[in-house]
């Protein structure tokens, strides 16, 4: 945590090849793996050698994530696994990727779901890249044709999938919650505010920008007081739950409300993108106004964070009346 504020700090590049290994897969494998899984996965992970994917969602299951239907049979010493994922960031450069299966169709669909790591060099696997709306590819499609899995390969017990993702999904919203890069956010947009302007003044002494602003600084604040929560909860080996809903919702508010933001400071040059020498900044901003979806919508929308948040902290029933 104090490496990671402090590269924040000196606008060093984020943690990188090792995000999704540091974040979630690292914490789920010291929880439940086993000894030969924690020799093997995690000095690499540390050392930032081994890029991770994670293949949870489904064309058919992506809130309702229990609902999965690719499904792995035991054959031996293995699984065999068929079916498809999809959103898988990061598929294409990956070396392993934490997948989630479906080992007992009999089973409530939350009991029914099994955790494999699986390396993305097995035989059967198919990449396909999808390309995103702001012209970047960073997610694919992935296909499983009668991909053998060894046994050994499974993180932790059969159908204890379920509290696997659990924890991973509580560590990977508390690290899309994470409000560093948010930090320099706010102050590129103050900075870029003290130089454009608007209706004959700097956008910065606008009253209106002035509060959205000082309510994005707010939020910032709001999230980074929440995260030493989080920390806290870490640092007494207790694990994070719901709580994690709270700075993934904000995070989402203010990613949108960011380019937002920064299109309203620049005025009518907001609508220029890179390959316009008109464009502020190199058209900077107009690559947070497309690329919000990461965060928004990867780990869970905000409608099912509002769920979370509604039934697990505040206690308010499942069903409307
Ligand atoms: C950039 C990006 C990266 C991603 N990376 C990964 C990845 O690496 N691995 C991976 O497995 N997945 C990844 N995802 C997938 C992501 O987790 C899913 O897209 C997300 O969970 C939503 O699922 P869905 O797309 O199937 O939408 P749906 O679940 O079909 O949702 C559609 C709409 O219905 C709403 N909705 C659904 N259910 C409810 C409910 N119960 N209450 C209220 N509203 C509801 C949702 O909020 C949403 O607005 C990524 C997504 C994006 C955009």
């Amino acid at each position: 945590m104090i490496l990671k504020e402090e590269m924040a700090r000196q606008k060093a590049p984020p943690l990188g090849i090792s995000y999704m290994g540091l974040a979630w897969v690292g914490p789920a494998l010291i929880k439940y793996g086993t000894d030969a899984q924690k020799a093997e996965h995690i000095p690499p992970i540390l050392r930032g050698e081994i890029q991770w994917c994670t293949g949870y969602s489904e064309p058919g299951a992506g809130s309702d994530l229990a609902s999965l239907q690719c499904k792995a049979v035991r054959d031996g010493d293995d699984y065999v696994v068929n079916g498809q994922k999809i959103w898988t960031s990061l598929a294409m450069w990956s070396q392993w990727m934490i997948l989630l299966v479906r080992t007992d169709p009999n089973a409530a669909k939350h009991l029914g779901i099994t955790c494999l790591l699986v390396r993305m060099d097995t035989p059967g696997m198919t990449v396909k890249p999808i390309k995103e709306m702001n012209g970047g590819t960073m997610f694919a499609e992935v296909f499983f044709e009668d991909v053998r899995v060894p046994v050994a390969n499974r993180l932790g017990a059969e159908g204890q999938g379920w509290d696997v993702t659990k924890d991973a999904l509580a560590n990977e919203r508390s690290s899309i919650g994470d409000v560093w890069a948010l930090k320099h956010r706010l102050e590129g947009l103050k900075e870029l505010a003290s130089r454009c302007r608007r209706r004959g003044r700097r956008a910065l002494d606008d009253p209106g920008i002035r509060q959205r602003l000082a309510r994005m600084e707010t939020q910032v604040e709001a999230m980074r007081l929440n995260g030493l929560r989080f920390l806290t909860k870490q640092l007494r080996g207790e694990a994070l739950g719901a709580e994690t809903s709270i700075n993934k919702l904000i995070r989402a508010r203010v990613e949108i409300e960011s380019g937002r933001l920064a299109r309203d400071i620049e005025g009518t040059y907001g609508v220029l993108a890179k390959k316009s020498p008109h464009a502020i900044d190199d058209g900077k901003w107009q690559r947070v106004m497309l690329g919000w979806p990461p965060y928004v919508i990867g780990g869970g929308t905000p409608n099912i964070q509002k769920n979370v948040i509604a039934e697990r902290l505040l206690g308010l029933p499942h069903d409307a009346p």
